[in-house]
């Protein structure tokens, strides 16, 4: 029920008093765009004015935009490497940032081969938790009545590292899932999870995902939303129900916890919850052992009114099957955000997914953007600085590149997303997200771009010399058909002495070397979380990306410039592919991870 607060929001009628002022603050920040980003970047350059990195691009003080964008080079992680790496080797004097380094965010994103290493300060925590802060009074606005039941959120936490300076390095989840900030939140009867604390702070994907699903089904009526952070996590819980259903419902029947859950945190609180509950135990066995899984969701979490999950940028693949699970249950993106900063959030979260937009917030950071023309790209360089349009000053229907200035240091720092302007909340720009740039696969966190599969392609072709056989042509395809998801790499080949054709077995082998190659979060993903299947070769007949060519060139490709696409996933292509397909190989072990870092 909205509350007269005397503080009305455009937005709409906030939820309850602590709402209303939520959202007051948001129009406030959205209607002040330009001047709050002024103020963020005087206070950065301010409690920065003697960082190393500030002294050595002679800002000597200035907090004017105008000094800030004249000095300061526009840069990439592999500009900042190297003093990021004496920041990893345990030097402590202010490099980035006055304030110490408390951590290293580990970001997807990779640099040669290996997660890209955030620093992080202690209080970009709490702007962190202040931008989650906003979620919750939105979401009120579209969905009343959250305070009723419980939200089943599969949240993870994943294995840290030191580096050898000895500074923690860990995803953001990670870092926030085990803050006192996550912890020790506030009660807030809108926001209450189905997962105790102690279950999504086990490291073991497995125990922490059977907790957090038997918690789902014990209290299966009181929940009203389901998420995780993407789709692909939550279609990963859903294959985990589809594995484990079984056992799930005899722990429901007996009242005893699976012996494989052994954290002794987990089973204490899991204890004081489960008590033998057959008829549970039934419903769970009557729906699942069905071979039909349609809608499955809503069975068994039957007041489910939305699925709270990004499906917007690489997720998008992801969308039917998450319909085909819950019936079409509305998805819900509500934010969008790096390790690097947190950006900003949807304004109208239960928008069908073509039509999410983020409204970036101007407080958490100083924001600019490069046109990006993908037909001419703008080619940055030090002599001569691009404009770059600052956030007020985006223009509606154009893309752009986000570059971004944070307070932990980060400066005129390029994110690598394309972003399409849609709109305006007051004076503050919305965004679509468009992409992110140089990625050519993605299953999960996973993102490997067209020279690292180049290299995967070049190390496992290695292997056929003795063969004498060579690659005529490859390309490749996310396959999210199944869960996990898994690559395809297409080759065809040319065999020149067929006496001595590769093997079977060797061509498995060429899906591990691979894999061998593929980044670190690539490898994490297949080993660590099992998000990513066994990687495939389909090996296609002679002449078919000759096939491949005259189709493009029939639906007008130049025939000069034709490339064969190094990743399809227009679905005539896939499938003259796949009806040319002779033999099909797979990874029959997993690569090599570890959390230590490669060097
Ligand atoms: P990471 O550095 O691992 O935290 O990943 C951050 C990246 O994930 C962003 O720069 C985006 O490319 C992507 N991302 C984050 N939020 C969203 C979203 N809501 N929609 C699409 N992509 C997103």
């Amino acid at each position: 029920m909205a509350v007269d607060s005397g503080v009305s929001s455009p937005l709409g009628p906030p939820a309850c008093e602590k709402d209303a002022k939520v959202l007051q603050f948001i129009e406030e920040m959205t209607k002040n765009t330009d001047s709050v980003q002024e103020k963020v970047l005087a206070e950065i350059l301010t409690r920065n004015a003697n960082t190393e990195y500030l002294q050595r691009f002679q800002v000597f003080g200035a907090v004017d935009r105008e000094t800030f964008k004249s000095k300061i080079p526009v840069v990439t992680y592999e500009d900042l490497k190297p003093d990021i790496d004496r920041v990893a080797n345990g030097d402590r004097s202010p490099i980035f940032s006055s304030h110490p380094i408390t951590e290293f965010l580990t970001s997807s994103g990779t640099s040669a081969g290996e997660r890209k290493l955030m620093p992080t300060i202690a209080d970009e925590l709490e702007r962190r938790q202040k931008l989650y802060n906003l979620l919750q009074p939105v979401m009120n606005l579209y969905v009343p009545g959250l305070d009723k039941g419980k939200g089943l959120y599969f949240l993870f936490i994943k294995a840290e590292t030191k580096t050898p300076g000895g500074l923690v390095a860990r995803p953001v989840l990670t870092s926030y899932y085990k803050s006192e900030q996550f912890k020790k939140r506030p009660y807030d009867p809108y926001n209450v999870y189905t997962s105790p604390n102690e279950t999504v702070l086990c490291v073991d994907y497995y125990q922490s995902m059977y907790a957090q699903m038997l918690c789902g089904l014990l209290m299966r009526e009181e929940v009203l939303r389901v998420g995780a952070v993407f789709a692909s996590g939550l279609l990963r819980a859903i294959r985990f129900l589809q594995l484990n259903w079984k056992q799930l419902s005899q722990d429901i029947a007996s009242g005893t916890l699976n012996p494989r859950v052994s954290d002794p945190s987990i089973r204490k609180c899991i204890s004081e919850m489960l008590k033998p509950n057959p008829q549970l135990a039934e419903f769970v066995v009557k729906e699942c052992e069905s071979e039909n899984w349609e809608g499955i969701i809503t069975r068994i979490w039957p007041n489910t009114k939305y699925l709270d999950v990004i499906v917007t940028g690489a997720m998008a693949q992801y969308i039917p099957l998450l319909d085909y699970y819950s019936g079409g249950l509305p998805k819900s993106c509500t934010m969008y955000a790096s390790s690097e900063c947190y950006f900003g959030l949807n304004l109208k979260p239960m928008c069908k997914p073509s039509e999410v937009c983020y409204t970036i917030m101007p407080n958490m950071g100083y924001f600019e953007f490069i046109p990006h023309d993908p037909v001419n790209p703008i080619q940055l360089s030090r002599d001569s600085p691009p404009h770059l349009v600052d956030l007020a000053d985006v223009e509606l229907g154009k893309e752009y590149e986000l570059v971004i200035t944070t307070y932990a240091g980060l400066c005129r720092y390029r994110v690598g997303d394309i972003l399409q302007v849609t709109g305006f909340h007051n004076s503050a720009p919305q965004f679509k997200f468009v992409r992110r740039k140089n990625v050519l696969l993605s299953i999960d966190s996973d993102k490997t771009d067209e020279s690292e599969l180049q290299t995967a392609i070049e190390n496992a072709t290695a292997l056929l010399l003795p063969y004498d056989t060579t690659l005529v042509e490859y390309t490749s395809f996310a396959d999210t058909k199944t869960i996990p998801g898994h690559y395809v790499i297409y080759w065809e080949l040319l065999v020149k002495d067929p006496s001595n054709s590769p093997s079977d077995e060797l061509l498995n082998q060429c899906c591990l070397a691979m894999e061998e190659s593929l980044n670190s979060v690539y490898r994490q993903c297949r080993v660590a979380d099992n998000s990513i299947g066994p990687l495939e070769i389909r090996v296609v007949k002679s002449g078919t990306f000759e096939e491949l060519m005259d189709y493009a060139i029939s639906r007008g490709a130049s025939i000069n410039q034709y490339k064969a696409p190094r990743c399809v996933n227009f679905t005539p292509i896939v499938e003259l592919l796949d009806s040319r397909v002779v033999s099909v190989h797979f990874s029959q072990s997993a690569p090599h991870w570890t959390p230590e870092r490669r060097r």
